[in-house]
C-alpha cells in the first residue's frame, strides 16, 4: 500500500528539531525552564492577553481553568453539546454537573437562543451555574459578542475551550481572549503542537497565578513543602516548549496551507448538488483547522461513509464530525437544550484531510481520489 494520509499529522521540521536539540543541550531538562517562561509570552502576545500558563495539555488546563473558577460539586456547567469529550471530562473532574446546550448548525458552535434558554431554566429552577464553556468547534471562534453579553447578564463566568481555534479571530479579536479565561491544545492533531501540551489563557493575574500554583502540586512559598491544597502535576516541559515556539513561529504559514486544502475542497464540491463544505461561510475568519463536508443522502443518493469508504481504499483517513455529548453512553441520563441540530451535523458529517504537512502529492492524491468517487457517482 501507499503511504497513508492522515487528517491532520504533525507538521514538525528542521526548525522544530534544532529547538529541541537546542534545550536539551541548554541542561534546561527537568522540566521547567527559560523556554516555558518565553513560550508563554509569546502564545499571550499571539492572543492579546496578560498572562499565559503552559501546562500539559488542554485538558489539564480546562480542569485547572474550571477548579480556579470555583467551579465544584453541586454546581451546573453550561456548555456545548457539539464537542470532543475533553471538555466534558473535565467539567466531570471537578465534581460539577455538565449541562448540554445544542448547536447553531450553520457553525456547530453553541446556539446564543439555547444557552439563554438554558441558563433562565436553570436560574427558575433555583441551580447554581458556576461556568459556561463554549466551544470554537474546529477552529472557527463562537459568537463571543453574543455569549459574552448573555454572560454577563446571568453573571456567569465564561471559559472558553479555544482548544481548536488559535490562530482564528471573532470580531477583530483573536480567539483565546475571550471570557476570564481561555484554553488552546498543542496535541498532535491539532493546529500546532508541542506533541503533547496546552495553555490557559488570562488577562487575569490572580487567575494565572492560581492554576500555576495548582499545576504544581500546590506547594506553599515554605522550604519544607507545605500544602493546604490538593495539587497537580499538569506543567509543560521545557522540552516542549522549545517545540512550541519553533511551532509558533510557523502557526501563519501552517493556517495558510490548511486555507489552501480547503479551497481545494470548495472547489471539487462546488457543483455538486447535496453537499456543502460546513462553516465555510466566512471562513476567512478561521484558523481552518479541519475541513469537512455536510452530505444530503436524500440529493446525493450516497452517505459520508460511502465516500469514507472510497477514500479508505487507498488508505486516506476521514472521520464523522464529533458525535454529540449527549449521545455518548458515558454522558446517558445528563440533562440540556437539545434540538437535534448536532445530531443532525454528526448524521451528515464527513471531516477529511486537512493538515499542513500535506505534500502537493498527498493532496494530489486525496483530490483524484474524491473526483473519481464523484464522477462514479454522477454517472
Ligand atoms: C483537543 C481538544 C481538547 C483537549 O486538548 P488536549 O490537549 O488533547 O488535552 C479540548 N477541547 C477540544 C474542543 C479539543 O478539540
Amino acid at each position: 500500500m501507499t503511504d497513508r494520509i492522515f487528517m491532520s499529522s504533525p507538521d514538525v521540521g528542521q526548525l522544530e528539531e534544532d529547538a529541541v536539540v537546542a534545550a536539551m543541550r541548554s541542561g534546561w531538562i527537568a522540566p521547567l525552564g527559560p523556554d516555558v517562561d518565553a513560550f508563554e509570552r509569546e502564545v499571550a502576545e499571539r492572543v492579546g492577553v496578560a498572562h499565559g500558563v503552559a501546562l500539559s495539555s488542554g485538558t489539564a488546563a480546562l480542569h485547572l481553568g474550571l477548579l480556579t473558577l470555583g467551579v465544584g460539586p453541586g454546581t451546573v456547567v453550561v456548555t456545548s453539546t457539539m464537542t470532543f469529550a475533553a471538555t466534558t471530562n473535565a467539567i466531570m473532574y471537578t465534581g460539577a454537573e455538565p449541562y448540554f446546550v445544542d448547536a447553531d448548525e450553520a457553525t456547530g458552535n453553541i446556539d446564543p437562543v439555547l444557552l439563554r434558554q438554558a441558563l433562565q431554566q436553570l436560574r427558575a429552577a433555583g441551580e447554581t451555574v458556576s461556568a459556561i464553556v463554549p466551544v470554537d468547534l474546529l477552529g472557527k471562534a463562537v459568537d463571543y459578542t453574543n455569549i459574552l453579553e448573555i454572560a454577563e447578564e446571568h453573571d456567569v463566568p465564561v471559559l472558553s475551550d479555544a482548544a481548536e481555534s488559535l490562530g482564528a479571530t471573532h470580531a477583530g479579536r483573536a480567539a483565546g481572549s475571550f471570557g476570564r479565561a481561555s484554553i488552546v491544545s498543542f496535541n498532535g492533531n491539532k493546529i500546532m503542537t508541542t506533541s503533547g501540551g496546552g495553555m490557559l489563557l488570562t488577562d487575569d493575574e490572580a487567575i494565572a497565578t492560581h492554576v500555576r500554583y495548582l499545576a504544581t502540586q500546590a506547594r506553599q512559598p515554605v522550604v519544607h513543602y507545605e500544602h493546604t491544597d490538593i495539587g497537580y502535576n499538569y506543567r509543560l516541559s521545557n522540552l516542549l516548549a522549545a517545540l512550541g515556539r519553533a511551532q509558533l513561529s510557523r502557526l501563519d504559514e501552517m493556517i495558510d496551507a490548511r486555507r489552501r486544502m480547503r479551497e481545494l475542497y470548495k472547489q471539487l464540491f462546488s457543483d455538486v448538488d447535496g453537499v456543502e463544505v460546513f462553516g465555510a461561510e466566512g471562513d476567512a475568519n478561521d484558523n481552518v483547522w479541519l475541513t469537512s463536508v455536510l452530505v444530503d443522502e436524500a440529493t446525493t443518493g450516497w452517505a459520508p461513509s460511502d465516500l469514507a469508504a472510497h477514500l479508505a481504499e487507498d488508505d486516506i483517513e476521514s472521520r464523522p464530525l464529533w458525535k454529540p455529548m449527549h449521545l455518548q453512553p458515558v454522558f446517558a441520563g445528563s440533562r440540556g437544550v437539545i434540538t437535534g441540530a448536532s445530531e443532525r451535523l454528526f448524521d451528515r458529517g464527513l471531516t477529511l484531510p486537512s493538515g499542513s504537512a500535506l505534500t502537493d502529492v498527498q493532496r494530489a492524491r486525496v483530490t483524484t481520489r474524491i473526483a473519481s468517487f464523484l464522477g462514479e457517482r454522477v454517472a
